[in-house]
């Protein structure tokens, strides 16, 4: 088999990319998630080796140095990234969605420039908070910086492949869907 494809998604904290990779995933086996490092603590739900690895500012720092990730960046007072490794053994197996932020993205286009980059955006931007807020999970502290963040996010889109608006996750997924299998 051909190596898989890499496919970036990005979208600001809280328009729902996890849960449209994940609608994704369920009709697609060959659709395998990019897990990657970070240094942020874990939430609640998450696990580690299935949502993030969670590893110390020193681990990453030394896998940094080793040139282990194929991008990384410091963002929200943490590190987060891509191994490397992780990802070439999933394109061996299928394509790999890398649910990334646009610093990474541009590190993937430039490292794989066949990557397909995707941007989700919500349907506007008081959705956005009020999904943030409800999703019960981010400081109140965070808020403002997540939504001051998500402008910046958003604006970085004109550069990315394709933009889909999830106002419906299923359809956004099957949109997305469509868009990579095309
Ligand atoms: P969260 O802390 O809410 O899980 O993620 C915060 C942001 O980090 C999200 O925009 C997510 O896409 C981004 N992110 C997650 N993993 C990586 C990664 O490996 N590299 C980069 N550059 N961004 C990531």
């Amino acid at each position: 088999m051909s190596k898989g494809k890499l496919i970036v998604i990005s979208g600001a904290s809280g328009v729902g990319k996890g849960t449209v990779l994940g609608l994704m995933m369920q009709k697609r086996s060959d659709l395998l998630f990019s897990v990657s490092a970070t240094t942020r603590p874990p939430r609640p739900n998450e696990e580690d080796g299935v949502h993030y690895y969670f590893i110390t500012r020193e681990k990453f720092e030394d896998m940094i140095g080793r040139g282990e990730f194929l991008e990384y960046d410091a963002h929200a007072k943490n590190y987060y990234g891509t191994p490397r490794a992780q990802a070439e053994e999933k394109q061996e197996k299928g394509h790999v969605l890398l649910d990334i932020e646009p610093k990474g993205a541009a590190q993937v286009r430039k490292a794989a420039p066949d990557a397909v980059l995707i941007f989700i955006m919500p349907p506007s931007m008081e959705e956005l908070e009020r999904r943030l807020r409800g999703r019960g999970d981010t400081p109140e502290d965070q808020i403002a910086i997540r939504m001051e963040r998500a402008v910046w996010e958003m604006e970085q889109r004109s550069w990315y492949d394709h933009v889909v608006v999830n106002d419906d996750a299923q359809r956004c997924a099957d949109e997305i869907l469509k868009i990579i299998s095309d």
